[in-house]
């Protein structure tokens, strides 16, 4: 059985903490990889190592810095294959999202080549006689990742450059779930040229967690996940006095309007609550039907729904992959039937699907007549199940928004400008869509929600992660009038 094992100081560390645990392939069921679990002197150790290295690392030129992220960027690239199998293999995801993600990647490395760009700071001249004041932003020091399983290599990716870039060091800390692909990351990481230290993995769990967000050298923590473990990391890292952004879980609601495309509206709602097993913090998981294009929407949706192929990620043909754990796939289940016990209308029961071998798969499925009360739409299920609302009105479906304590993202569909323009201002969620189911920002606008699904006040990477990694300092100095300078600078002296 393969061992996965710590990435400490430029080399691999093998766990010492006689604590392990399995790593499954979602589409066979079957236990692939052994994974080393760290004690708190494991984590101890990687933290000693990043703040040994920031000593020299926070003192690189930037010109060497970015060569390096050139240098790492052009590595990624060039096993972006390998990186996407190691997905597929560990979370299930299917080929062409699993490579998806590895570009969304580097789309945050791609950023981080510009950083000399964003640590520029100001100058005043002249603020008062003789005196200047300029601003600079200067690096933390060692700095922390904790990851979800979803997207294990795009959310690190969403912190490592821009921390490193801006002069820290960094110790992550993926999901336990599929930790292969951000390790490998971190070796290309290390093969591009990156001092020892200054990337440090530990694999383990609430543990490893603890420690990360209580030890004095840590100076900040970017946590992303589940909303209850994000207010948790939230709230005991301030405690500890660290600088702490928590994304945390999401309910995104699609609006569609009675004028709306019904097939882009339909294509949109399957590939944004299907895609990935709906295992994303984007996916739609309501969609809020206003007026009279509930019905002819509804059917649209399930006319689509079935034709999706499910099987295993690394198939060409399938269309969704598995769920990452069969706790998940059952927990996923139970709630098509509180649906129906509720009295919704289950329209497609993904449980009648059937697979032939021992995958973590369930099938699609949409319930309809969705109300508020329910678990259904209470709850994130963060599973291929799609629940509709019916709406009278507009505004009916901006309160729900509204009144759902997550605002990751939100949607509108519409062929009306103004009813999209008022959306975009009314929408209580930090990220919003028009006539795009999944609005994801590029790597130069930074990511997050708000409500309960960010803790803290920076979201992530572009333009506010780099505001993250740093702190101002404002320095103010004066310098003799130049008439009375040792120098001559060709003014008369005052003797
Ligand atoms: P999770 O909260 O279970 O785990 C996230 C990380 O926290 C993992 O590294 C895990 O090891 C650690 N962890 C788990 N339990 C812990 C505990 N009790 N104490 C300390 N640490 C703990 O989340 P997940 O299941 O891996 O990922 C799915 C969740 O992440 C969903 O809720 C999803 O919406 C959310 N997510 C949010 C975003 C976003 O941008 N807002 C992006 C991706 C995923």
């Amino acid at each position: 059985m393969q061992r996965i094992e710590h990435l400490i100081d430029g080399t691999t560390h093998v766990g010492t903490s006689g604590v392990t645990k399995p790593v499954f392939n979602p589409a066979t069921g079957a236990q692939t990889a052994e994974l080393s679990m760290a004690s708190v002197s494991e984590v101890d150790a990687a933290i000693a190592s990043s703040k040994a290295a920031f000593a020299e690392w926070r003192h690189v030129s930037l010109a060497r810095r970015i060569k390096l992220m050139y240098a790492f960027r052009n590595l990624l690239e060039a096993n972006a294959d390998e990186v996407a199998r190691r997905l597929t293999a560990e979370h299930g995801k299917v080929t062409s999202d699993a490579l998806g993600e590895v570009a969304r990647g580097l789309e945050n490395i791609e950023y981080a080549c510009g950083v000399a760009e964003m640590l520029k700071g100001s100058y005043n001249e002249a603020a008062s006689t003789g005196v200047d004041v300029y601003s600079v932003r200067q690096p933390l020091g060692v700095v922390a990742g904790i990851t979800p399983f979803n997207f294990p290599a795009m959310v690190p990716l969403w912190m490592i450059p821009n921390a490193l870039a801006s002069g820290n060091t960094f110790v992550l800390k993926p999901s336990e779930r599929d930790p292969s692909a951000p390790l490998l990351i971190a070796e290309l990481a290390q093969e591009a040229g990156f001092p020892p230290g200054v990337l440090n993995v530990v694999h383990g769990d609430k543990l490893a967690v603890d420690r990360l967000i209580e030890h004095p050298d840590v100076k900040a923590v970017s946590f992303v996940g589940s909303s209850p473990i994000a207010k948790y990391v939230y709230e005991t890292g301030a405690q500890n006095s660290k600088r702490v952004q928590a994304l945390g879980g999401a309910k995104n609601h699609m609006v569609v309007l009675p004028d709306a495309d019904i097939d882009l509206a339909a294509d949109s709602a399957v590939s944004a609550a299907y895609g990935s097993a709906g295992e994303r913090c984007m996916a739609i998981s309501v969609v809020v039907a206003v007026g009279d294009i509930a019905d002819p929407l509804v059917e649209a949706i399930k006319v689509r729904m079935e034709k999706l192929v499910i099987g295993d990620g690394s198939d060409p043909a399938s269309e969704m992959g598995p769920l990452i754990t069969a706790e998940a796939r059952d927990r996923v289940a139970g709630y098509v039937q509180q649906g129906a016990d509720a009295g919704a209308t289950v329209v497609v029961d993904g449980r009648d699907a059937q697979f032939d071998n021992d995958g973590f798969f369930l099938g699609v499925s949409l319930i309809d007549n969705v109300t508020t009360d329910m678990s259904v739409y209470q709850d994130e299920i963060f599973g291929p199940v799609l629940s509709v609302v019916r709406t009278d009105t507009y505004q009916q479906a901006v309160d729900l928004i509204e009144t759902n304590p997550w605002g990751n993202g939100a949607a509108i569909f519409t062929r009306d400008g103004g009813a999209a323009r008022q959306f975009q201002l009314d929408a209580d969620a930090g990220m919003v869509g028009i006539n795009v189911p999944i609005p994801v920002p590029v790597g130069y606008h930074s990511f997050g929600g708000w409500k309960d699904s960010l803790y803290g006040d920076t979201t992530m990477y572009g333009p506010e992660g780099i505001k993250f990694y740093t702190k101002a300092k404002v320095i103010t100095s004066r310098w003799p009038d130049p008439a009375g300078s040792s120098v001559d600078l060709g003014f008369p002296t005052n003797s």
